[in-house]
């Protein structure tokens, strides 16, 4: 028995056979003569163009499935890097100057971009390295005339284990029954792992050196959650996650029958529970997973892994998709949230000293209007077509709202000037992201049709502490005094004036809060999708009253931790399967 350590990029327990897909391409360094250097440019050439027509076809597969969405875009995105100057130039500077094979040249060109990789602080860059890798080990396996790493022949029930995995890898397989996977590269926010939470399918990323300890065939055992594989466990192990494993099951069946029940508390307040995607695929999975809507339609998907910005048109189209998947449900897109730690490559954003606190979201927007307009103007003519709502990130003030609204104002103008059809009615809202938005939460939401509170930016700019950094992490707390009183002013700003207060944050879908937020006069909660059955089942279970009685207790408390064992006591009393100790 082994146990690897990696990075839990996908939760959940996967138990079964290994299955090994492709991996790192093993070359040796080859000098050639010079009168060998044009022939090796040629091998290169030709490899990088039989590269180029596999990943067309994958993309005209996918076109034929499912449309030009996410998986679409980052494959044209791979193809682009087919003609990337430090990988392919470099491979070919290489081959001339050293006199070595194309393999061992590209290998090198690959090297050098990973040592910068390996150096970028920022994880969601860091991350950028699988993809450079994966296009560099498609070439070189073109190269040497290896056949691409197929998919056929991998067992239902296998756990699929590769150096990388493309998102399009994950969805295939995951949708042909396999029971998950670990890689070597990638992370938590790679494009892969975000397929593979909204699939449900647990992911280990990250696991370094293991392809010489495992071969396929071997039992493993993956747990996303604790981000750990464990190969050939032995006896008393396997029983201990197969009896784990039952009880998901158990848990996952006894959700999946209350997929078409409303949220209705045992006092009958209905509770809406909308879902927060940033791919189009993951749009019919919150369907299938009971959401009521789409409360949060991150848009900054669309900017990322490329070098040129959406036009008006592609954005119409993907707002116009989501529309249609969702079918007369809400869709709730939230503006282009860039900046800070998410920097796309086809816009330039002056980094400043302290990027959380710069150029970032709505200040970003209003710096590039001629961005943010086309944004806008893509939402304003879908709203013709289904029920849409657009909200603004990082609102600090009522005048920045007012620049807002006299945006809006003017892209509905144009469209009306370019006989474009569009909804000039669609609902504005605000997100309570900073502290002084929550404080004036009763002066904003006058100006504005609803409020959804982003806790994730709230609690870190409230406690002044980054969630991303591991020295303060501790303070970051959900349960913070301080963030209970700025909720409770939001909600009760917003129902004061009679309009919709919903939270989208990462709070509003962990299960351990569910009474806590109800207790703060929340009706309307926003999560990853894969949170939803277990929220509702919470909510379905509960009675108001019971939430309201926790939640005056606990304002009353001076100390996050005084306040989090409060909730635990209750919540894990009340609701023993839910809360088992793997989960809570
Ligand atoms: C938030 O800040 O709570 C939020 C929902 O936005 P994001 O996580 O995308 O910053
Ligand atoms: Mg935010």
């Amino acid at each position: 028995m082994l146990r690897l350590a990696g990075v839990g990029a996908s939760p959940g327990i996967a138990m079964g056979v290994a299955h090994f897909l492709g991996g790192r391409v093993e070359v040796q360094e080859r000098r050639i003569f010079t009168d060998e250097v044009a022939n090796e440019l040629r091998r290169f050439e030709d490899a990088i163009g039989r590269s180029d027509a596999q990943l067309r076809r994958i993309q005209q597969q996918i076109a034929e499935q499912e449309g030009d969405g996410q998986e679409y875009r980052i494959l044209e995105a791979h193809r682009m890097m087919l003609a990337d100057v430090h990988l392919v130039e470099e491979t070919r500077r290489i081959i001339g100057s050293d006199q070595v094979s194309a393999e061992w040249a590209l290998r090198r060109a690959l090297d050098q971009i990973q040592a910068v990789f390996a150096r970028i602080e920022d994880a969601y860059f860091r991350e950028r390295r699988s993809d450079i890798d994966m296009i560099g080990e498609r070439i070189l396996r073109n190269l040497l005339g290896m056949t691409p790493p197929g998919h056929e022949g991998v067992p239902k029930g296998a756990v699929v284990f590769a150096h990388d995995l493309s998102p399009a890898d994950v969805t295939q397989l995951g949708r042909a029954g396999v029971s998950g996977f670990f890689t070597e590269g990638g992370g938590k926010t790679s494009h892969s792992a975000l397929v593979a939470r909204a699939l449900g399918l647990p992911l280990v990323a990250g696991v370094q050196g293991f392809i010489k300890h495992i071969r396929t065939g071997m039992t493993v055992i993956v747990d996303g959650g604790r981000g750990e594989v464990i190969l050939e466990p032995d006896f008393e192990v396997q029983g201990r996650y197969a009896d784990r494993a039952a009880r998901d099951l158990v848990q996952a069946e006894r959700l999946a029958r209350a997929r078409e029940a409303p949220a209705i508390s045992l006092d009958g307040e209905r509770v809406h529970l909308a879902a927060n995607v940033e791919l189009l695929e993951e749009v019919p999975i919150s369907v299938e997973l009971g959401a009521d809507g789409i409360g949060l339609f991150r848009t900054e998907f669309l900017y990322l892994e490329r070098s040129t910005l959406p036009t008006e048109e592609e954005q119409y189209q993907h707002a116009l998709a989501a529309l249609r998947a969702m079918d007369g449900r809400d869709v709730c897109f939230r503006t282009l949230d860039l900046g800070g730690d998410k920097l796309p490559t086809s816009v330039r954003i002056p980094a400043g000293n302290n990027p959380a606190l710069g150029l970032r979201s709505i200040r970003y927007s209003l710096w590039r209007r001629d961005v943010f307009k086309l944004q806008l103007r893509a939402f304003y003519r879908a709203a013709a077509v289904g029920p849409l709502r657009i909200m603004f990130p990082l609102i600090s003030g009522v005048a920045e709202l007012r620049t807002v609204r006299e945006l809006c104002s003017d892209v509905c103008a144009e469209l009306q000037r370019d006989g474009l059809e569009h909804n000039p009615e669609v609902p504005l809202g605000v997100m309570i992201e900073t502290p002084s938005a929550a404080v004036i939460a009763d002066l904003l939401v006058e100006e504005c049709d609803f409020l959804s509170i982003g806790t994730n930016d709230l609690i870190q700019y409230a406690l002044a502490a980054d969630r991303q950094d591991e020295h303060v992490g501790y303070l970051y707390h959900p349960l913070h005094p301080a963030i209970l009183r700025l909720v409770r002013t939001v909600v009760g700003a917003a129902k004061r004036a009679g309009k919709p207060v919903s939270m989208c944050g990462d709070m509003a879908g962990d299960p351990r809060f569910c009474w806590v937020l109800l207790g703060l006069g929340l009706r309307s909660l926003s999560m990853a999708p894969r949170q939803i059955p277990i929220v509702k089942s919470i909510v379905r279970a509960s009675r108001i009253a019971a939430a309201e009685k926790l939640t005056e207790e606990i304002l009353r408390l001076r100390t996050e931790d005084e306040v989090e064992e409060a909730v635990n006591r209750v919540m894990k009393e009340r609701f023993p399967i839910e809360f088992t100790e793997e989960t809570s």
